[in-house]
């Protein structure tokens, strides 16, 4: 009986805590918004336009000032308050071509990329003998005499994750392989694509890139052609490669980070920031990276600004320049806006493709979960459980967490966007429009529901870890 009452209880504290959170107007709203964006085609519309009229953003690039201009017109059509442009300045890397060819003991081409921001090799490429690794730390842990000279393969494999925890581990061989193997005096460095895709397209990404470190040429070759290389390799024979790579880097390119504002109507000083990055690479038309995210959070931000009844808080849609090539955009928006964090009551990125949303984390204040619970009740309907504690909110919102940022993540099913992330292959068709309607009705009840609260989520030194 005791047990039965205990029971009863805490089933009432828990229906009444969540029932003291937010009204029921506020609730209704948020409801609606649900219904509503899963029956709405305008993420998808936008996502489509930006990849069609624009086609691939590289940071730097002509067209990632057309996307500039093609942001702004868009944002200023759907009905935001206010629609503006930040700064971003930074290095950038032009890619003219790569060819990644074995010469012996047998002639054949592989299918590669140049990772961004690898130096150009002499015009008749660098010939030498292939030394292989397991790993980046098998590379850093060799003796130099066995790479000096040598075309360093680095063959780590990225396991498939629902979360994509594949990626962190087997990235570094991008990011660091070729500082280390220019240490050890190698010729250049060869990596096996960081991705979990069996066709026949490799993955390019960026390298880690500091003005005066050395560095040589880099390429990733697509998954098969590294299964063909390391069979190469076991047969005992030296094998031979040649890498040819032109690029430049070029010093200083200023691209803009777009904002647009929806104005809370009682406290519009405080912000819910949605998140977006606008560049992507050169190859495909970076459709699942990351113009699915700019219109997920383009379109849950405009169901809220075609309502009536405006948000406490203001809403704002945050577009970041040059994600890809170093985080430049979220680096600038943090410098600029990091005295004002405790203004931003929470952020939220959209940067994992169109993969459904399986489940929300926060970073935030303990007086903010009954918030966050509360949210998450009308997230379930879209099939999205709570999550552990913590996490971040997304790349380009990581410098501003380092200063307190408070974070929430809607986590998307990633199974997949790992097949076609950084290759010609991320185009429109790889984009569920079913699976982003998910996404902009979580993203919408999210961010109402958020500008709704009653609480700071703590935002500030607080949270800096
Ligand atoms: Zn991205």
């Amino acid at each position: 009986m005791n047990r039965i009452l205990a029971l009863t209880g805490a089933l009432l504290l828990t229906a009444t805590a969540t029932a003291q959170v937010f009204d029921e107007t506020t609730l209704e709203v948020a409801g609606e918004l649900r219904e509503q964006a899963l029956g709405s085609e305008l993420g998808y519309e936008i996502t489509a336009d930006l990849t069609t009229r624009i086609g691939n953003r590289l940071a730097g690039s002509e067209n990632d000032a057309r996307a500039v201009a093609w942001a702004v017109e868009m944002l200023e059509g759907l009905g935001f308050d206010r629609v503006w442009t930040e700064p971003v300045t930074f290095p950038y890397w032009v890619r003219e071509t790569e060819r990644v060819a074995i010469v012996a003991p047998v002639e054949q081409d592989l299918v590669a990329t140049a990772l961004g921001f690898s130096p150009a090799t002499p015009a008749e490429g660098l010939e030498a003998e292939v030394v292989m690794f397991d790993d980046l730390a098998a590379l850093d842990a060799a003796p130099d005499a066995s790479v000096t000279g040598k075309i360093v393969f680095i063959r780590n494999r990225m396991e498939r994750a629902r979360d994509g925890s594949g990626y962190g581990p087997a990235v570094q061989a991008r990011t660091g392989g070729s500082l280390v193997a220019a240490r050890k005096g190698a010729a250049a460095i060869v990596i096996r694509s960081i991705g979990t895709s069996t066709n026949r397209f490799a993955h390019t990404g960026v390298m880690r890139f500091t003005a005066g470190s050395r560095y040589v040429p880099a390429a990733a070759i697509s998954n098969p052609d590294a299964d063909q290389l390391e069979r190469l390799i076991a047969l005992g024979e030296p094998v031979r490669m040649r890498v040819t790579i032109d690029a430049s880097i070029n010093q200083t390119y200023t691209s803009q980070n777009v904002i647009a504002q929806l104005d809370g109507a009682t406290n519009p000083d405080s912000i819910v920031a949605l998140g977006a990055h606008l560049d992507s690479w050169d190859v495909g038309t970076g459709a699942l990276d990351d113009a699915a995210g700019v219109g997920i959070v383009t379109a849950a931000a405009q169901l809220i600004a075609g309502r009536e009844q405006r948000p406490d808080r203001s809403i704002q849609v945050i577009l970041f320049a040059a994600e890809e090539i170093g985080l430049w955009g979220g680096r600038a928006w943090a410098e600029a806006h990091g005295d004002e964090v405790a203004r931003y009551l929470v952020a939220s990125e959209s940067d994992f493709g169109a993969g459904p949303i399986y489940e929300m984390t926060a970073k935030v204040a303990d007086d903010a979960m009954p918030v966050i619970e509360a949210i998450q009740a009308e997230l379930a309907p879209l099939g999205i459980a709570m999550g552990e504690r913590g996490g971040g909110a997304g790349p380009d919102f990581s410098p501003m967490m380092a200063k307190g940022l408070a974070a929430v993540r809607l986590r998307q099913d990633g199974t997949n966007y790992f097949d076609y992330h950084h290759t010609e292959n991320d185009t429109l068709d790889k984009v569920d429009p079913e699976a982003m309607k998910q996404n902009i009705a979580a993203f919408a009840v999210f961010a109402w529901l958020a500008a709704n609260s009653p609480v700071e989520f703590g935002s500030g030194p607080g949270l800096v870890d």
